[in-house]
């Protein structure tokens, strides 16, 4: 089979590979629809999982099961499936510890496109098919349901680690297409205020279409001083990281108020320390949590942010600027998340 895959950290290209099996719990998927992300980048062109030789990338598709494991019980050959970007083994200790994403393993719950072959290929594997897969409902369309993978589970996940109460002031660092559903997710949690924090007007203009009720331009001075302004001192209750460099986090945690939260769900790509700004943190004092996670998958996650969709609750096709058609387009629109575009949130490739 053909896949689109890094060579090697900076070069990536076309290769041919064995077409994957299903062993007992397992199936085998065509994708439908799937999406570059963000973290392809990091992986391909920066080495952010270390070097990977002919490793097919991608790990946000929606598809059509083509085999299933003897064991496999509620989906079949045929099925539309909804593939998180995380699929956890579901029997480890760390599933007991509340921790699916770690299990056997930090960040081991990441297996597409970093320990296995990613879903940029004809074919690709799925392990625990009765716990990681999803029903594709037929109210929801492939560029909504193609979104929910990585970008909703992803953004929702800012929301809950940073525990948002109703009628809180939320502040969100980077409105790319993750923050933009901690944006929403911080809407529908209740938030009071949310304070985006962006440059690029198309980001801008969706941000405000989520519940963005202020916007800070981190190319217009300092965001920490204009976020106190705009609080008249008070600083954020919640501060979700979404983009940005090591100095989000410092940032975050000087605009974050006393017993206030900051969540992280950006990756952070370099230094062998990040920055905790000592007097802020109330040199160790201030009740100012941080907390930083990948974002959950497997199948009830699934299910549960269908439901969203479904019901009317929350529209991510908002997210989707560029769709294409085609396996050839793959790499277009890898490029696409690459170079970032002006009018580029997120790229999806459809395989009518
Ligand atoms: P993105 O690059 O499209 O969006 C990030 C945005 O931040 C961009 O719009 C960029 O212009 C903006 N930005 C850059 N510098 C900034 C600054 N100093 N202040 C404010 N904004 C700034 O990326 P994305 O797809 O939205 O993903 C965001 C991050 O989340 C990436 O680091 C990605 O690797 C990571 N990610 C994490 C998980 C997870 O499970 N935790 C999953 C997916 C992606
Ligand atoms: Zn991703």
């Amino acid at each position: 089979m053909k896949g689109f895959a890094m060579l090697g950290i900076g070069n990536v290209g076309w290769i041919e590979k064995n077409k994957p099996f299903a062993k007992a719990f397992d199936a085998i998927v065509r994708p439908i629809a799937v999406a570059p992300c963000t973290s392809d980048i990091h992986t391909a062109f920066e080495g952010a999982i270390g070097d990977r030789k002919n490793m097919i990338l991608g790990h946000e598709a929606i598809g059509e099961i083509v085999e299933v494991g003897s064991e496999v019980k509620d989906f079949k050959v045929g099925d539309k499936v909804i593939v998180p970007a995380i699929t956890p083994d579901w029997r480890s200790i760390a599933v007991q510890q509340g921790f699916p994403q770690h299990s056997n393993g930090m960040l081991a719950g990441w297996k597409f496109s970093n320990f296995k072959d990613g879903v940029f290929a004809e074919f690709f594997h799925v392990n625990d098919a009765d716990m990681n897969l999803a029903h594709l409902p037929k109210e929801i369309s492939l560029e909504q349901a193609v979104m929910l993978v990585d970008m909703v589970t992803t953004g929702f996940h800012g929301v809950e680690l940073a525990d948002i109460q109703f009628g809180s002031t939320v502040v969100v660092i980077g409105i790319g297409p993750v923050g933009l559903m901690a944006v929403a997710g911080s809407k529908l949690r209740g938030a009071g205020r949310i304070i985006a924090v962006g440059s690029r007007p198309i980001c801008v203009q969706v941000a405000k279409s989520y519940g963005a009720t202020d916007i800070v331009n981190y190319k217009e001075g300092d965001i920490v001083r204009q976020v106190m302004e705009l609080t008249n001192g008070m600083g954020a209750d919640r501060v979700i990281i979404a983009g940005g460099n090591s100095n989000s986090l410092s940032n975050a945690i000087k605009m974050v108020r006393p017993g206030g939260a900051v969540s992280n769900i950006n990756y952070f790509g370099e230094g062998e320390t990040l920055p905790v700004p000592r007097l802020e943190w109330g040199s160790g004092m201030a009740h100012k949590s941080i907390r930083g996670g990948l974002c959950p998958g497997g199948r009830l996650r699934m299910e549960n942010l269908s439901n969203l969709v479904k019901y009317n609750r929350l529209d991510p096709s908002k997210l989707v600027t560029h769709v294409f058609h085609g396996f050839d387009n793959f790499e277009k629109a890898l490029m696409l998340m690459k170079d970032k575009p002006k009018d580029l949130i997120k790229p999806v490739v459809i395989l009518d």
